[in-house]
C-alpha cells in the first residue's frame, strides 16, 4: 500500500533527513586512509545519538540476510556496491567508499548514501561516482506530479547506459516513510510512461548504484550481506529521500 504524506509529515521527514544528511557528512570527514569503517560507523553514531534519533539499520534483518546488520551505516569499499558491514579493516589509499546511512526520528525515517574516495584517487573512479550522481539527479528531476515511477527509472537506466555501467537487478530505490522500506518500488532501470503514478506527498528513496564493469551480475560476500560486483571492478552507491510536490522534487536528506 502506498502512502501519500501531508505537509506536516514532509517536515517531519525532513528533519529525519537532516540528521542523515548529518550522519554522512560526520562519516566521510571522518574517512582517511588508514581509518577503520567501523570507526565511520562510530562517527555516525555519534550524531543519531545526539539528535536523538533512532537507526533503522541497526538489527536490520530482512529475508535474505543471515544476521541482523550490526550497525547503523553500510560502508561498502571498491568493488562492494551496497551493505557493506563495517568492518575494523583500515581503508587503504585510492579506496572508493560508499556510505549509506538512515535515522528515525519522531517515527519518521530517512535514507540516503554517499560515495567519495580517500587519498590519492583513481580518475575512474571519480568519473563512476560523477556518473552515479549524474544519475541520481536524473531521477530527482523525474519526481514530478504526472509522471510515473518508470520515468525516474528510465531516467536513472539511460545515464547508466550512456556510461556502459551496470546495475544490480534486485536492487533499487523504494517508497519511505514510517518505515525505511514501503512501497513502491522504485527499480533503477525501467520504461517511461509506467508504474505507479507520481502524486503530490508519495516519498522516495532514490538510489542509484552503478558498477563499472558494466554487467549486471553481483555476488554476496561471505558475510551473507555485502553485494560485490562479479567482475572485481568498482561500484558506486547514491541516494536522496525525495517527496513529489505541486513545486517540483523536495530532496529531504539535504544538509
Ligand atoms: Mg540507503
Ligand atoms: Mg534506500
Amino acid at each position: 500500500m502506498v502512502e501519500l504524506k501531508n505537509d506536516t509529515a514532509l517536515d517531519a521527514m525532513r528533519e529525519a533527513g537532516r540528521v542523515v544528511a548529518r550522519a554522512l557528512e560526520a562519516a566521510r570527514k571522518a574517512a582517511a586512509v588508514g581509518v577503520s569503517p567501523r570507526e565511520l560507523d562510530e562517527a555516525a553514531r555519534a550524531v543519531l545519538a545526539e539528535a536523538g534519533a533512532g537507526s533503522p539499520f541497526l538489527g536490520y534483518r530482512p529475508s535474505f540476510a543471515p544476521t541482523p546488520f550490526p550497525a547503523v551505516i553500510c560502508v561498502s569499499v571498491n568493488d562492494a556496491v551496497v551493505h557493506g558491514i563495517p568492518t575494523d579493516r583500515p581503508l587503504a589509499d585510492g579506496d572508493l567508499v560508499s556510505v549509506d546511512c538512515g535515522a528515525e526520528l519522531d517515527g519518521w525515517t530517512g535514507d540516503a548514501a554517499i560515495s567519495f574516495t580517500v587519498g590519492m584517487p583513481r580518475p575512474e573512479d571519480l568519473e563512476l561516482i560523477a556518473t552515479t550522481e549524474r544519475a541520481l539527479q536524473a531521477g530527482i528531476a523525474a519526481a514530478v506530479p504526472g509522471n510515473r515511477i518508470g520515468d525516474i527509472s528510465h531516467a536513472i537506466g539511460t545515464v547508466a547506459q550512456a556510461a556502459g555501467c551496470g546495475m544490480p537487478t534486485d536492487f533499487g530505490g523504494h517508497g519511505i516513510g514510517r518505515r525505511m522500506h514501503e512501497d513502491p518500488g522504485v527499480p533503477n532501470r525501467g520504461r517511461p510512461g509506467r508504474g505507479y503514478p507520481l502524486r503530490p506527498g508519495l516519498v522516495l528513496a532514490i538510489e542509484p548504484m552503478l558498477m563499472a564493469g558494466g554487467r549486471d551480475a553481483y555476488r554476496t560476500a561471505g558475510d551473507g550481506w555485502t553485494l560485490c560486483t562479479v567482475d572485481g571492478s568498482r561500484a558506486a552507491h547514491v541516494e536522496h529521500t525525495v517527496a513529489v510536490t505541486e513545486e517540483g522534487p523536495r530532496v529531504l536528506t539535504r544538509l
